[in-house]
This record gives C-alpha cells, sequence and structure tokens, in this order.
C-alpha cells in the first residue's frame, strides 16, 4: 500500500498484512432457515425500541457441534402485544393444505406443520436479526409465476394472510409471519431468464440469489448494479421488494432507476406483465415503480428486468484519516470535484467506529496514530493509466491544502479488499459488548454527523456512557456519498434507561430537519409506527389508499409497512 503523508514522498511504499476478505466479492454472509432453525433453544431478552437490533449472526457454517445453543427467539406477539390477529383472516385446515400439495404436486414445495409438528418451519419464521419471530405452519415454494398466480387466487379467496420471503436478510421484521401468515417461499424459482450481451438487459426470476446473477454478469463483463453484504442469501426479488441501497449505489443510482420491469402477481391472483426491456417506455403510469421498496405489500414479484452496468477493469482505493467534519465534508466535494464519472464510493467512518472494529477483530489500522474521523473512497473506470493519474492528482491536493491529514492508496485487489474490511467489518463488532441499537438514517449531508454529537452528549448527561455504564460507545458511519448515515449505540446489554434517551429523540430530530428514519432498509414491522416523522399525512393517505387498491383483503404481508 503507498503512503499519502504530505511531508514524505507522495506516494511511498506502506506495509502490507494479510488479506481475509476482498472487495469485489464484499464480507458474504450465508444463512439457510435451517441454519436459523438449529440455533433457536433458549429464551432471549430483546430490546423493545424500533432500533434495529444487532444480529447474532449464525456463522455460514451454522452452529457448531458442542457449541452453546444460541438463545430461543422472542416470538413477536410477545415483544409487540398490542398487535392483534386480525379476525379476518381464516386459520389453515388440512383441506387448505391437500389444495397447495395437490397445486405444487411436490413434497418439497410444501413444509407444513398443520398435520404434524414440523422444526423445518422455524427458519422460515425466524428473521435474520434473531429479532422476529412467527407462528407460521405453512411454507409454499412454487416454481413458476403461474403457480404463484394460483396460489395468490386460492388465498384471496379464502382470505389466507400471505408473507412473501426471499432469503430473509431483511433487517426490519419484514419478510417473517406475526401470527400464522402463510410463508410464500420465492427460493424455488431462480432461473436467469435472458441476457442481451450489447445492452446489458438482465432479465431473471425473483428468487435468485444477487451473488448467483451478479457471478452470471462478471462472466461476461458486466455486473449487476447492486452490491450489499448479505449477497451469497438475499434474492434479486428481495432487493427490489425492499429498494436495497447498498455499497454502489453513488455510482449506479437506485434500483428505482435501474430497473426496467417488473412481473408480479396481485393478491387475486391477476399476473403484472410489466417485465419491459426497454429504457424508455413514456406510455402511461410508470406502476412497477410501486413495486420497488413495497416490501411484498402489494403483490408478490415474479421477475426482474435489469440495466447491467459493464464491469470496470481499473478500480483504486484509498483510504484517509481526517482531522474534523468540516473537512470530510470538504473532502467529500473535491472527490466530485476531482474524480466525478468514476467515483463509486465514498465511505464515512468515524475515531469510534474504527477504534471498536480494530479492538474487537484484532485488526491494525492502515494508519498510524488516531484520527476523529476516517473516509474510504472507491473509484471503478476502465483506464488504469488514466484513472491512477485523477486520483492521484485529488491525492495531491487534498493532502497539500491541509483537507486530509494521512491517508493510503492500495496497490492491488487484495489491500483495496483489507481497506473495505475496515468499513465492512464495522457491523459485526459493534454487538461485541452486548447489544448494539442501531439507526439507519438519511440526513442533510451538512448535518449528517451532528446527531451523534448530540446522542453521545445525552448519555453522557444522563450518567450512561462510559467505563461500567451500560452505553460502551455511540459512533457513527455510511454511505456518506448517499447522505446515509448509520447512528450505533453499542452497550453492554439492553437496557430501558438507554432506550428512554434514544426513543423518540431521534426520529424527532430526523423528522424536523426533513430526513428519512428508514434510508435503505425499509419499514417492516419496526419501523412502521414511526413513518409518520418522514411522510406527511397526504402521503400516507395516498399509500393507505394504494393499498385499499391492490390488495383490498388485506392478505398481503399484513400488520407491516402501513
Ligand atoms: C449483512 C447484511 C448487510 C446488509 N446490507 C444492506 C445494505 O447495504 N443495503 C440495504 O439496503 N440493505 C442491506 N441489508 C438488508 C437486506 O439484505 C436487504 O433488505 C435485502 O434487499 C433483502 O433481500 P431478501 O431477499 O433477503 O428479502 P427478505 O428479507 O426475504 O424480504 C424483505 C422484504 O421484501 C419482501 N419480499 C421478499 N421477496 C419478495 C418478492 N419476491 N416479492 C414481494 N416481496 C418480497 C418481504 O416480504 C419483506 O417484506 C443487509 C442485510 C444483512 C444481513
Amino acid at each position: 500500500m503507498k503512503s499519502v503523508r504530505r511531508a514524505s514522498p507522495l506516494l511511498k511504499q506502506l506495509r502490507t498484512s494479510p488479506i481475509h476478505s476482498r472487495r469485489h466479492n464484499p464480507v458474504v454472509i450465508r444463512i439457510s432457515p435451517q441454519q436459523c432453525r438449529r440455533q433457536s433453544s433458549q429464551t432471549q431478552q430483546k430490546a423493545t425500541t424500533s432500533a434495529t437490533s444487532e444480529p447474532h449472526q449464525p456463522s455460514p457454517e451454522g452452529a457448531k457441534e458442542g457449541a452453546t445453543p444460541a438463545p430461543r427467539i422472542k416470538y413477536t406477539t410477545d415483544s409487540y402485544p398490542k398487535l392483534q390477529r386480525d379476525s379476518r383472516f381464516k386459520e389453515l385446515t388440512e383441506e387448505h393444505v391437500r389444495y397447495f400439495r395437490d397445486l405444487l404436486g411436490s413434497d418439497n414445495a410444501v413444509v407444513e406443520g398443520v398435520t404434524q409438528d414440523n422444526p423445518d418451519l422455524d427458519g422460515y419464521n425466524a428473521d435474520w436479526m434473531r429479532k422476529f419471530r412467527g407462528k407460521s405452519k405453512l411454507v409454499l415454494l412454487p416454481n413458476s409465476t403461474e403457480q404463484v398466480s394460483k396460489v395468490m387466487k386460492y388465498c384471496n379467496d379464502n382470505m389466507l394472510a400471505v408473507v412473501p420471503q426471499g432469503g430473509n436478510t431483511g433487517l426490519v421484521g419484514g419478510s417473517v409471519p406475526v401470527f400464522d401468515e402463510i410463508v410464500l417461499s420465492l427460493s424455488r424459482m431462480n432461473s436467469v431468464r435472458s441476457f442481451d450481451e450489447i445492452s446489458g438487459i438482465f432479465v431473471c426470476d425473483a428468487g435468485m440469489i444477487l451473488e448467483q446473477a451478479d457471478n452470471y454478469l462478471r462472466e461476461r463483463g458486466y455486473l449487476f448494479p447492486l452490491d450489499l453484504g448479505a449477497k451469497g442469501s438475499c434474492h434479486v426479488g428481495g432487493n427490489v421488494a425492499t429498494n436495497a441501497g447498498g455499497l454502489r449505489l453513488l455510482r449506479y443510482g437506485s434500483l428505482h432507476g435501474s430497473v426496467l420491469g417488473v412481473e408480479a402477481v396481485l393478491p387475486d391472483g391477476t399476473i403484472v406483465d410489466d417485465l419491459s426491456k426497454l429504457r424508455k417506455n413514456n406510455t402511461g403510469y410508470d406502476i412497477k415503480q410501486l413495486f420497488i421498496g413495497g416490501e411484498g405489500t402489494l403483490g408478490v414479484i415474479t421477475g426482474v428486468s435489469i440495466l447491467a452496468p459493464q464491469e470496470c477493469t481499473a478500480v483504486n482505493v484509498a483510504y484517509f484519516g481526517l482531522s474534523s467534519f468540516e473537512n470530510v465534508q470538504r473532502a467529500f466535494r473535491e472527490a466530485k470535484k476531482h474524480l466525478g464519472e468514476i467515483l463509486s464510493a465514498f465511505e464515512l467512518m468515524d475515531g469510534g467506529s474504527q477504534n471498536m472494529f480494530s479492538s474487537v477483530s484484532g485488526t491494525s489500522l492502515p494508519l498510524e496514530g488516531k484520527h476523529p474521523f476516517y473516509v474510504l473512497i472507491e473509484t471503478r473506470g476502465s483506464n488504469s493509466d488514466h484513472d491512477a493519474e485523477k486520483v492521484e492528482a485529488f491525492l495531491e491536493h487534498v493532502m497539500s491544502s491541509e483537507i486530509v491529514s494521512d491517508g493510503v492508496m492500495a496497490q492491488d485487489g487484495a489491500q483495496q479488499a483489507e481497506l473495505w474490511r475496515c468499513r465492512e467489518g464495522i457491523t459485526e463488532t459493534l454487538g461485541h459488548h452486548g447489544g448494539v441499537y442501531k439507526y439507519d438514517l438519511s440526513i442533510p449531508i451538512t448535518q449528517l454527523y451532528d446527531l451523534v454529537v448530540e446522542m453521545k452528549q445525552r448519555m453522557q448527561d444522563k450518567g450512561l456512557l462510559g467505563e461500567g455504564k451500560p452505553v460502551v460507545d455511540v459512533v457513527g458511519y455510511g454511505h456518506m456519498g448517499d447522505g446515509n448515515l448509520h447512528l450505533n449505540i453499542a452497550t453492554r446489554g439492553w437496557d430501558k434507561e438507554v432506550e428512554k434517551v434514544l426513543e423518540p429523540f431521534v426520529y424527532e430530530w430526523v423528522g424536523e430537519r426533513q430526513g428519512s428514519i428508514s434510508a435503505e432498509h425499509g419499514l417492516g414491522l419496526s419501523k412502521k409506527d414511526y413513518v409518520g416523522y418522514s411522510k406527511s399525512a397526504t402521503m400516507i393517505k395516498l399509500m393507505k389508499q394504494l393499498k385499499d387498491l391492490y390488495d383490498p383483503n388485506g392478505i398481503m404481508n399484513p400488520y407491516k409497512y402501513i
């Protein structure tokens, strides 16, 4: 790695260290319903705030033989006692199960606990964070859009509630049932439908795993315009249903732009055939947009058409230390000015988040000395000489104008991965001391870090922060280029006093600044009651009207979103 210190010759060789992850395939967490199931056996105390709690991640290999079993997950109905089952929905009978067996025609397409106990249901009922747990007795795994259509029609006619499920990596409790809703898993619908090597337009089934879609495209010189840590498990359909943001949004934009078409099934079984492969199509309302970020409340996405960008051959990654948030903003401004079209990531990490990453993971940070702020930038282009020249000119500028205090630039893919690990590894380490309250917020960029400072002060004033106190640290990091802050309060366990300081303060603070209480994770169950902080009464009314229009019986993913 090359250092970019001002005092020394501008670019010089720096130490390297072993690399365990890689940027092109970021930290990939694979989970399966079976792994979740194996881990649930004791009762666990949980936080009661709406904050996304720190996931107790299953290891990629699943629970090890002889290991202490992870605590059992509380039922959502116990954590949310005010939720009542909608009495309009029918309870499942053996007759219903018979119908689905005959329809789907194969044993592995129906997982049921109506006629017998079935532990295989557990993984579909529990979410990735191990915070939500439903009581479904039926999982259906159709293998075609026609089957999904017949399932939905039958459910609608018989008032059976349904939760569409992709890779079950969602972070707001949207992907699992609350009561006994049927889980409709798309995992058997996982094929590529078409790819046009000239235009880059890719069409696949909704149940295709994101990493597989990305690998397919990479083999053909393209890439999927979305990248996130759960790529080894999440589905393309789930990504579209949540309008996932991830690590490439700065460069390739939101799925609202790159998704060209959607095939979906409405609750009454109607197949919405809007799988357009056109970049331009101004022929009426853009209905597909309702399914992008609709979180399975309007229909089931069964197919997706998306514009894949060309893979970039020239990638650069640099990591800086900065003395103030003001300098972080200046660096961002300069990065856009100098690197414009090749800038693909500008990630912010405060000193607290980097210290926690370093101490918990035992990894030395790439820079000597401590800095209040760190930034990771990535560029992706097609001409390495040209790009390197631009990046070096940018570095020279930010160093000589004292915007950046210190920095390193990776010399190869392995070093790039090492730098990315400092950003991507934060999430895993924050829960180390017992718990972490997490908020995923959009905030005007100039005020992005103020909330972290204020929250820290509030915890200090209440005597909750420090050695022997409930709060270990209040840290901020995130996709600065997208105005997306991840506010995290690392604690020694779940604590009512801490929760009182957090909410509703966080939501009021964000609401007053016209920010968003959920930048990329969605509403699901956990943010549903707080949508009023980010959406006006008129907008909420319009959303409810749409829900009533598309799903008059309310069978699609009930109790959530709206
Ligand atoms: C380690 C990790 C890192 C993450 N990083 C990011 C990140 O950087 N950015 C980000 O935005 N998110 C991130 N997430 C959250 C999550 O991965 C995304 O929300 C992802 O898009 C969910 O996809 P999924 O297939 O797992 O959907 P699920 O979790 O199965 O479902 C999510 C929601 O979509 C609905 N749904 C799923 N499939 C369909 C379908 N076919 N039709 C209709 N509705 C459907 C479900 O009902 C549910 O409401 C991360 C999660 C983890 C665990």
